[in-house]
């Protein structure tokens, strides 16, 4: 059942963007009811993230991590290593140019 939060969140800015996308009624856009949408699906992921994660910093729990360039990756050329200065999370980024 918790799992099925995130959808819900992901769902609401779906819509809201869906709505703003399909400029469908002026009802919606005189009570701004897509953005309402939007912010209550950001609200929800924020306040799931925040209660379920483990990371120590706000920040990065909500997936706003400080990446900083380590180096490069071995087995992939033109990948880099990027790990958060604040919660040790690292990931990689593969560079399309090959520059
Ligand atoms: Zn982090």
């Amino acid at each position: 059942m918790k799992d099925k939060v995130p959808s819900i969140g992901y769902a609401l800015i779906f819509l809201g963007i869906a709505l703003i996308l399909a400029n469908v009624d002026n009802m919606f856009h005189i009570f701004y009811f897509h953005y309402i949408l939007i912010f209550a699906g950001l609200i929800i992921l924020i306040i799931y993230y925040l209660s379920n994660r483990k990371e120590k910093s706000l920040l990065c729990r909500i997936g706003l991590h400080k990446f900083e360039h380590i180096g490069w990756d071995d087995e992939v050329k033109f990948a880099l290593i990027y790990r958060c200065q604040r919660c040790g999370y690292k990931k990689r980024v593969v560079r399309s140019t090959g520059g």
